[in-house]
């Protein structure tokens, strides 16, 4: 049987390697999560949380372990990689304290023997498919909201971050959650095809827009509902009258963290001609001070998950370039020994960008960002919407009214002011345009992944 190769991309070298699912393997796994289904739906719900407690505990005590394999799969910096176990625990306390008054049955009224009310009830056994850029708090929060309503899970993680993948399900087979609840399959997207193609009924997806398009046909010509958490190319606003310092910090780590493989980075920046110079020059200082290098030592950069990854970006920049882009910083890959075998690529600005450029056209997943001018309100609203994607938009200026009214204008799931840090466990997450179907976290997302059943009684 073929294996999958975990691959370091600071360095090429392998750091494990898992047995890639056959089409057997994953109807195997399908069928351990449909049978114990009716048994784990009625569970009672604080028997359920019991287990993800454990769960949740276990993370705490293996969250450096956990990290250094975040990092050694996907090159995220180890300070990064730990800050996203420790946000696992943060999300699953959500869940557990908030779940049981969101999952409440509703009563709508009640007359001497009368009853009308609203129940909420599980799919039954959940697709989950994950990307590689959060490979543990992506699949952890998809895997936990599901079994805390009752579905069971067959999971697929990204063929980059197999690893990840691995050892959520050995936690979940150590604090002795029912065997068959979740169920993991590996492989690339041919074995997510596979985990789309089974009798699923209901699938939670995050990736791409492409992808997520193929998948959304399958479950239109399957009937059944599937949640689609997708690309974007963010824009941001700065006008004139903002806090300069305060717009760039907060517009650097939007940009720039995770070496800028994140969905809802900021991936355009349009800044107020008159205070353009500035803000670049601000931005360009704050990046040149930044360190690439190996990520288990203490650097703002790792490497790009993968050579795939690494050509993409390298291509789009160099399209850019022939059309006359100018590099203000970066633009390349860093030179030198210690980078060779990496997939490093220098932080980079350009100016002098326009729509016909791919960096503008695409999403950008990289520490890529392209800056232009714009003159007034109107010309920012159309160039911040000129997008396939609406995941997040963020505008920055000191004038209340004039944010609140932009935020009607703005074709995004997500729009915040003057800050980048809007990521809230009580808010829903998700897209307008190609950027997704539904939503994910908060109320409205627990909501997505049950039935909702109405009963009345005479
Ligand atoms: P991807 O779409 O290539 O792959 C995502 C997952 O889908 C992987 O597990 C992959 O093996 C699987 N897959 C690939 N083809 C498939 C198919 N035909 N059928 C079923 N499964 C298939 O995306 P990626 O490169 O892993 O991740 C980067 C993308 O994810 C970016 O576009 C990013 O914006 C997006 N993303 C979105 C969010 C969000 O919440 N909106 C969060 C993180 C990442």
């Amino acid at each position: 049987m073929g294996r999958l190769n975990s691959i370091n991309p600071a360095d090429g070298s392998v750091v494990g390697s898992v047995k890639i699912s056959t089409k057997s393997d994953v109807a195997n796994a399908f069928k351990k999560a449909k049978k114990i289904f009716p048994l784990w739906s009625r569970t009672p719900l604080e028997e359920r949380i019991e287990y993800i407690d454990k769960f949740a505990e276990e993370i705490q005590k293996q969250k450096e372990e956990l990290a250094k394999i975040i990092t050694l799969e996907m090159g995220k910096p180890y300070k990064e990689a730990l800050g996203e176990v420790a946000g696992c625990r943060e999300t699953i306390r959500y869940y557990t304290k908030k779940g049981p008054d969101i999952l409440q049955e509703e009563i709508i009224s009640k007359e001497n023997a009368g009853e009308r009310k609203i129940v909420f009830e599980p799919w039954g056994v959940c697709g989950v498919i994950t990307p590689w850029n959060y490979p543990i708090s992506l699949p952890i929060n998809k895997i936990i909201s599901n079994i805390l309503v009752g579905n069971t899970v067959l999971f697929k993680p990204s063929e980059y971050t197999p690893l990840c993948g691995q050892k959520i399900v050995e936690i979940f087979k150590k604090v002795g959650l029912p065997e068959g609840v979740v169920n993991v399959v590996f492989g690339d997207g041919k074995v997510g095809k596979m985990v789309v193609d089974t009798p699923v009924n209901f699938i939670c997806f995050t990736g791409s827009s492409k992808v997520g398009q193929e998948i959304y046909q399958k479950c239109g010509r399957k009937f059944i509902k599937c949640v689609l958490e997708l690309g974007g190319s963010s824009p941001a606003l700065v006008f004139a009258d903002t806090d300069l310092n305060s717009a760039v910090e907060n517009l650097y780590w939007a940009r720039f963290s995770n070496c800028g493989q994140v969905c809802c980075a900021v991936k355009r920046v349009f800044v107020e001609d008159s205070i353009f110079h500035p803000f670049l020059e601000r931005m360009i200082e704050k990046v040149s001070q930044k360190k690439i290098g190996d990520p288990f030592t203490d650097v703002d950069f790792g490497p790009l998950v993968s050579k795939k990854q690494l050509d993409l970006l390298v291509s789009q920049v160099k399209d850019a370039i022939q059309k006359g882009a100018k590099v203000e910083i970066g633009g390349k890959r860093p030179e030198g020994r210690e980078y060779r075998k990496g997939n490093f690529f220098l932080p980079t600005i350009l100016t002098n960008v326009n729509f016909k450029m791919r960096v503008l056209k695409e999403e950008v997943f990289g520490p890529v960002l392209p800056i232009m001018p714009f003159k007034n309100i109107g010309e920012a609203i159309k160039m911040a919407n000129k997008t396939q994607y609406g995941l997040s938009a963020e505008i920055y200026t000191s004038d209340p009214k004039k944010a609140e009214e932009l935020t009607k204008d703005l074709q995004a799931g997500v729009v915040a002011i003057n800050t980048h840090s809007f990521f809230s466990r009580e808010a829903p997450f998700g897209g307008y345009k190609k950027s997704g179907i539904g939503r994910e976290g908060g109320k409205y997302g627990l909501r997505e992944l049950v039935q909702i059943k109405y009963i009345c009684r005479e």
